[in-house]
């Protein structure tokens, strides 16, 4: 399969287009030749053919060929609030849970979340993360580039959970809904909310509050404590089993 690019959709309405700086670069580290077929998708749902052109010291070429008809998107929208995590274990969740087909991810500051950060970091990490999602959506070949958004508090996630069409919350403390029944008695929903705790889990009292929400199911993963970071990814894998 051919390699895998973003560009931005008003690039991608023309026929022949001189690539920015910064593909051009990649392409370079990619050592791509004159010749070449590429897939440039605008993210935002639409992927083409094109072939490279030209090559050389300064700059690249490449001719749009024909609109791609694929469908790497899930069928349902997927929303994941994880809650921040430290390094690296944050940067797996945002990767493969974009392999595994979120569409956005919203990182939550929970009371037993250990990263403190302040505004200034916080933009920064966010900008890292997208970067992040940017590199995992042209790897897994999506035709959207998922949306790294703003961390939010408890309270910011409760509100828009609040019209959610279905959220699920995985807690190891949950003794009689598994994840899996739950998946397999329903029908899929167009979209779907996932909030998944930090290192040291949900509070009792994050918990009162949130089974308030109206369509929140908090859900067993089974009967081993997982990781903070496999927790999310355990649902994702099983949402995208049974429903897509
Ligand atoms: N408080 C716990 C573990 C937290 S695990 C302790 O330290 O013992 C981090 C997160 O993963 C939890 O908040 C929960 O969302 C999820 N999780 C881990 N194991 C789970 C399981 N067996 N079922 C459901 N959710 C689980």
């Amino acid at each position: 399969m051919s390699n895998w690019f973003f560009l931005a959709p008003e690039l991608l309405e023309l026929t022949s287009i001189t690539v920015p700086e910064e593909l051009y670069r990649h392409f370079r580290a990619l050592r791509l030749k004159k010749g070449d077929d590429i897939v440039l998708s605008d993210g935002k749902g639409r992927a083409y053919a094109a072939r490279l052109e030209s090559i050389n010291q300064v700059g690249a070429d490449v001719s749009v060929l024909e609109e791609l008809e694929l469908c790497t998107e899930p069928p349902l929208e997927i929303i994941l609030f994880p809650a921040v995590l430290k390094g690296e274990k944050m940067n797996i969740v945002i990767r493969q849970s974009i392999e595994l087909g979120a569409c956005r991810i919203v990182p939550v500051f929970t009371e037993r979340t250990i990263v403190r950060m302040d505004q200034y970091k916080k933009k920064l990490k966010r900008d890292h993360w997208q970067q992040i999602a940017l590199s995992a959506a042209s790897q897994c070949r999506r035709t959207r580039v998922p949306l790294v958004e703003p961390p939010l508090g408890l309270e910011g996630m409760i509100e828009l959970l609040q019209d959610k069409e279905l959220s699920l919350v995985p807690w190891e403390e949950e003794q009689k809904v598994s994840l899996c029944t739950l998946l397999q008695e329903r029908t899929p929903p167009s979209s779907l909310a996932i909030f998944s705790g930090p290192e040291g889990g949900i509070s009792h009292a994050e918990m009162e509050k949130l089974k308030k929400i109206k369509n929140l199911h908090t859900v067993s993963l089974g009967p081993r404590i997982l990781r903070a970071e496999t927790a999310p990814l355990a649902v994702l894998s099983s949402v995208v089993c049974l429903w897509e």
